[in-house]
Formats: C-alpha cells, sequence, structure tokens
C-alpha cells in the first residue's frame, strides 16, 4: 500500500471543514494549508482512492468496517467541495454581530463577521480595508452578500469617524454593530 496509505493517515483531514478565504482560497483551521478548487477536489479523490485501495484487500468484517469508514471520509469531503460551490445556500444565514475596529498605525478598517453557528461554510469572517471612501464602495461589488452588508457598515463608521474626529478629542476606534442594527 506504501506511502499513500501512510500520507493518507498522517495528514491533516481537515476535519472541521474548510474556510472560505480572500481570493477563491480555502483555508483549514487545523493546519493552516490553503487549498484552491481544484486542491479541494483532489483532496476528495484522495478519499476515493483510499477507499477504491481497500476494495482489493482480502474479504472479513475488518476491511468492511475500514471500507465504511473510508466511504463515510468521502462522502463527508464530498459534502465539504459541494458546500464550498453552493454559495447562495450558504451565504443565506445573516451575521449575528459586525465589530469594526480603525487601526491607526495602518489607516483601515477591520472588520469581523460573526455569525450564529453553525457558520456557513463560505462566510468571511474577517475582511481588512483602507480608510478610504473608495475602496470602501470597492466592497459593495462583493460575491459575498454578508461581505456587502459589513461594508455597509463600515461605510457608516467610517462616516461618523470622519465626523467626529477631532471634535472635542474624540475619535472613535471601533463600533460593534448588533443584529437588530444589521
Ligand atoms: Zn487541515
Amino acid at each position: 500500500m506504501g506511502d499513500h496509505m501512510g500520507d493518507f493517515v498522517e495528514d491533516c483531514l481537515h476535519s472541521s471543514g474548510l474556510r472560505v478565504e480572500q481570493g477563491s482560497e480555502f483555508r483549514c483551521p487545523v493546519c493552516e494549508a490553503r487549498l484552491d478548487v481544484e486542491g479541494v477536489q483532489r483532496w476528495v479523490r484522495a478519499a476515493e482512492k483510499a477507499r477504491d485501495e481497500v476494495y482489493s484487500l482480502i474479504e472479513g468484517d475488518g476491511s468492511r468496517l475500514v471500507l465504511e469508514e473510508r466511504q463515510r471520509e468521502v462522502y463527508r469531503r464530498r459534502k465539504v467541495l459541494y458546500e464550498l460551490r453552493d454559495i447562495p445556500r450558504s451565504v443565506a444565514a445573516r451575521p449575528e454581530m459586525i465589530l469594526v475596529s480603525y487601526d491607526v498605525g495602518k489607516n483601515a478598517y477591520e472588520c469581523r463577521i460573526f455569525y450564529e453557528e453553525p457558520r456557513p461554510v463560505w462566510g468571511l469572517e474577517r475582511i481588512g480595508v483602507e480608510a478610504e471612501l473608495h475602496s470602501i464602495l470597492a466592497l459593495r461589488a462583493h460575491p459575498d452578500p454578508n461581505v456587502r452588508l459589513a461594508s455597509g457598515k463600515v461605510e457608516e463608521f467610517h462616516a461618523f469617524r470622519q465626523h467626529s474626529d477631532g471634535r472635542e478629542g474624540y475619535s472613535p476606534q471601533r463600533r460593534v454593530f448588533y443584529q437588530n442594527e444589521i
């Protein structure tokens, strides 16, 4: 069976699933591996191959259990792949809270989107954007509707900061938007 089986057992199984990163990359939160869509497809095929290897082994209860286990792993990986592809379904979830903070050094906003569990597979958790109106407005064209939603909150906070900056020494660094404001 050799190296392939060894890899299958030893490598990270990405058992918490994969998260969407900016660009078209996916990241495993456990091992920090980054995969593109083809990488995810290869990951599914690796599980299929590991399952097929069991077919050629001797019969018996032991190999049947291994086969079932590997088949489950194939299903699990396929599900991850389908969920990553299925944007409209997974982004239907709305954020529970959006935190916008201003980084003076970078002159940029960091926007964190918090979801109720289970968190949508496709949902971005963290967006960085320059503290300039045109950069913020560019997020309105983002494919993820929750990023578009969050961009409106960044825009709101940006306008508020511009307006209140310097007045009575008050310059807000962060703002939390709760569900009733989103
Ligand atoms: Zn991993």
